[in-house]
């Protein structure tokens, strides 16, 4: 008998109807013969509402008392999901994060796992049982209950399933991958594959769809990844592992747009090494990671330096900058919160050239300005004002193919 490791989103729990509903998909497998090891996360908005009930306590939570907070949102979803499976003739049983012994780094809210013991799990399925497992938590070494970052309960998944040698199937609100949030590209295609590589890349640039660390995981351990919706019965999507994942070759996967970033601008910094070096270790300690970063010379001793950092960690900056303008007033410095990142990601670019001349063409042409750039082997992104974020989606979107088209019959 195999193992079938399935995760549930927030929307896909998000009500009594919809966990018995989940009950009876997840009981359906389980007798076509499988062994059922079941991921959930909070339901509904719930975290959300957990993390707002913080703030009207305090402006700033402490951080390993918001991860004791966030993990009961999962711990009533894992066992009103285990009551519906036992309610409905199963037989099951729900386990916290740290109840699996799922070993995290000790980092509160971007804790990363580092060993599951699933004995437990194997036991309970050997008495054919289906196993019920909060999704984004778990605990440190120091026995601290541990979160893996919003959204992370496909990282837990990922994980068991690599730990288990199973498939991992993701089931949430959407019927698949699209080339882009359907909610923001209108006409945006749904694709059959992508290749891990391409999904990684979407992932980290901000399409929330997947936790970006659960794809680094698939594609690491190789663990199967299907991403469907819970109830519209349509057939999803296959993240395949390693490779190219279509049939036909086609320049551009898919597009992203994310508000998670913000510029901080510094300017009249010390020219050197050293200036660099303390934002850059700065950033580094408080595990801050500095996205995009470009320098410019303002005469022979003095530079400005603009990077894009998370939007929850511009405090970060503002702490280094008050410190350092405090021993050198020459400094000036100022954050632009008022930005949006956008990617396009694609393995045909590696065998293509002129994609960037054409994103630029595309911009242009809607008067859109670009502030910063970068690209990799199979993405290119911008920074630009988020007033234009809708014209840039749509104009990108139907330049490079991402949206369908509707076919002139005469
Ligand atoms: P869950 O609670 O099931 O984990 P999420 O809200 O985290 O669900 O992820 C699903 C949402 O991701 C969709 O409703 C959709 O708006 C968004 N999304 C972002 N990018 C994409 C994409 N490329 N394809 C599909 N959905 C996307
Ligand atoms: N409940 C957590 C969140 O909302 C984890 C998850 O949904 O994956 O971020
Ligand atoms: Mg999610």
């Amino acid at each position: 008998m195999g193992i079938i490791v399935q995760k549930y989103g927030g929307t896909s729990v998000g009500t009594p109807e919809r966990i018995r509903l989940v009950a009876e998909k997840i009981i359906k497998r389980q007798r076509e013969g499988n062994q059922m090891v079941i991921i959930v996360s909070a339901m509904g908005k719930s975290t959300d509402s957990l993390i707002q009930l913080a703030r009207e306590v305090t402006s700033n939570p402490d951080p390993r008392e918001m991860d004791m907070l966030l993990t009961t949102g999962e711990q009533v979803s894992i066992s009103l999901l285990a009551m519906a499976l036992m309610d409905k003739g199963a037989d099951a049983v729900s386990f916290t994060g740290p109840q699996l012994g799922i070993q995290t780094t000790a980092f509160h809210q971007k804790a990363r796992i580092l060993d599951i013991d699933v004995s437990r799990i194997h036991q309970a399925l050997s008495k054919d049982k289906i196993v019920v497992v909060a999704g984004f938590q778990g605990v440190s070494e120091n026995q601290e209950i541990t979160t893996l970052g919003r959204g992370g309960s496909d990282t837990s998944a990922v994980a068991l399933a690599a730990k288990l040698r199973a498939e991992c199937e993701i089931y949430t609100d959407v019927d698949g991958i699209y080339t882009m949030d359907p909610r923001k590209l209108h006409g945006a295609k749904k694709l059959e594959t992508i290749s891990s590589e391409e999904m990684m890349e979407m992932a980290s640039l901000g399409a929330g769809v997947l936790h970006h660390r659960s794809v680094e995981l698939a594609h690491k351990f190789g663990v199967p990844l299907y991403v469907a919706s819970t109830f519209s019965g349509q057939s999803g999507t296959r993240i395949v592992i390693g490779g190219n994942g279509k049939m036909e070759d086609s320049l551009i996967t898919g597009m992203t747009s994310s508000h998670s970033d913000v510029q901080v601008i510094l300017m009249n910094l010390p020219v050197g090494m050293k200036s660099l070096r303390r934002i850059f270790d700065e950033m580094g300690d408080k595990e801050v990671n500095v996205d995009m970063i470009s320098q410019m010379m303002n005469g022979d001793k003095r530079m400005h330096i603009s990077f894009t950092i998370p939007r929850e960690d511009a405090h970060v900056a503002r702490e280094l900058m008050d410190t350092w303008l405090q021993e050198d007033d020459a400094i000036h410095w100022s954050i632009n919160e008022d930005i949006v990142k956008m990617s396009i990601v694609g393995m045909g670019m590696r065998t293509h050239s002129g994609v960037a001349g054409k994103v630029f063409d595309l911009l242009e042409q809607e008067d859109i300005e670009v502030k910063m750039i970068t690209t990799s082997e199979i993405n290119i992104s911008w920074v630009m004002s988020s007033a234009d974020e809708e014209k840039a989606i749509q104009v990108i979107g139907d330049g490079f193919d991402l949206t369908e088209k509707e076919i002139e019959r005469e």
